[in-house]
């Protein structure tokens, strides 16, 4: 018989009840060190005081207002967004595969605008994710996730990851746009290098076509920078926000330059709950606290610990790791064995990571983990480790 939730997931045998900082609380009672925040949403850890603070005082004054009325927390968080990035103007969501349907749109309709509406391809990159919806599968084009799905949405091609001779090779009088993760998430922690970034922009400039960064995972302090391109000196055209952004309450964005933005009038796009009154007052105590260079600072200071604690595990278990990889509080590593017995050891172990493609356990802890957390939390994947190295010996 069906399960009364939609078996979709395939989920650990494990029930959360309660989070503290970066330690999340079994309904046994076990304490779990989280280097998953949620799969990089709970950038301030759990039960933040600063976050129910907003969250509550909302509460208690107007939960949901429609989108036909100015809703303050919402031009707020938007004219912080635009004063922290490349951004002229932001339109909210409540997810990252929304922001992903957005930017999709939008950069069809500017070619649309531009007297080109024949410029609708987007290329994409192998490995990439960018949502469920039919456009994040068609972008993402790999069969797994679209098999079954079809017709597929049209317009989208992939090239191999960073490999800007295929992207160039792939630009025609149809192409849109390119769409990119800095750092892909779900491919398996794989950072495209500053200057293929740089060049990125440089072709789609060339090209005269849009760029589009997915930050919905790699955005939000996780880097070390607010958001990841900045590491590469480059700004896109547009950009999807989504996880981080929200602290663990549903909110994401699609923010643009004014250029890529100009033909999304009213009447073009809308959300009812996107940008809602909660999530704004949320969202607006989030950008507050990551964007201050001062806690940006602290989250590479922690990022180089964890890194350098890291590479003695896997120099000390070269039987279960193979490298670590990755960008600021977003690290993966590679793993010798199946990675989920590795996540699934770290359960055994009380921490908590997250597996991803190309066989990699992914660790990103909220920004804020405490240094000792850090400490404590390497101790258990090491344990993690042990355990699987003697398994393997069995
Ligand atoms: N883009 C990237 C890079 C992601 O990592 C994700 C989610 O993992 C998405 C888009 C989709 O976001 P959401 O799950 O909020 O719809």
């Amino acid at each position: 018989m069906i399960p009364s939730v939609l078996p979709t997931y395939s989920r650990a045998p494990l029930t959360f009840v309660k989070g503290e900082g970066s330690w999340m609380i079994e309904a046994d009672g076990r304490r779990f060190l989280d280097l998953g925040a949620g799969i990089a949403v709970n950038v301030l850890g759990h039960a933040n005081p600063v976050l129910v603070d907003a969250l509550t005082t909302q509460a208690g004054k107007l939960w949901h207002v429609s989108n036909l009325y100015n809703i303050e927390q919402q031009q707020g968080l938007a004219d912080k967004l635009v004063a922290a990035t490349f951004a002229d103007t932001a339109f909210f969501t409540n997810s990252g595969t929304e922001a992903c349907e957005l930017a999709v749109k939008m950069v069809r309709k500017y070619w649309y605008e531009k007297e080109q509406p024949e410029r609708t391809e987007i290329i994409a990159f192998e490995g990439a994710f960018h949502g469920r919806s039919s456009a994040g599968i068609a972008a993402a084009g790999s069969e797994k996730m679209t098999k079954g799905f079809g017709p597929l949405l049209p317009g989208f091609a992939q090239v191999p990851w960073g490999d800007l001779d295929a992207v160039s090779a792939s630009i025609t009088d149809q192409t849109a746009a390119v769409i990119v993760e800095p750092v892909q998430g779900e491919g398996g922690i794989r950072p495209m290098e500053d200057a293929t970034l740089k060049d990125l922009r440089t072709i789609c400039d060339d090209a005269g076509i849009l760029l589009i960064l997915d930050e919905v995972q790699c955005g939000m302090g996780r880097t070390g920078r607010l958001f990841a391109h900045e590491w590469a000196g480059i700004a896109p055209d547009v950009m999807m926000v989504a996880k981080g952004i929200g602290g663990g309450f549903p909110l994401g964005a699609v923010l643009a330059n004014e250029k890529a933005a100009s033909g999304m009038i009213a009447g073009t796009h809308g959300s009812t709950y996107g940008g809602n009154p909660l999530a704004c007052a949320v969202g607006c105590a989030v950008v507050d606290t990551v964007a201050d260079p001062a806690f940006l600072e602290e989250v590479n200071r922690k990022a180089g610990l964890l890194r350098q604690k890291l590479e003695g595990l896997v120099a000390a278990y070269p039987d279960v790791f193979e490298t670590v990889r990755g960008a600021g509080l977003m690290l993966g590593l590679k793993c010798k064995p199946a990675c989920t017995d590795v996540v699934s050891a770290g359960y055994d172990n009380e921490v908590i990571t997250v597996p991803a493609a190309d066989n990699v356990v992914r660790l990103l802890p909220p920004l804020n983990i405490e240094d000792d957390d850090i400490s404590e939390a390497v101790k258990r994947l090491e344990a993690a480790a042990a355990q699987v190295a003697a398994a393997a010996k069995e």
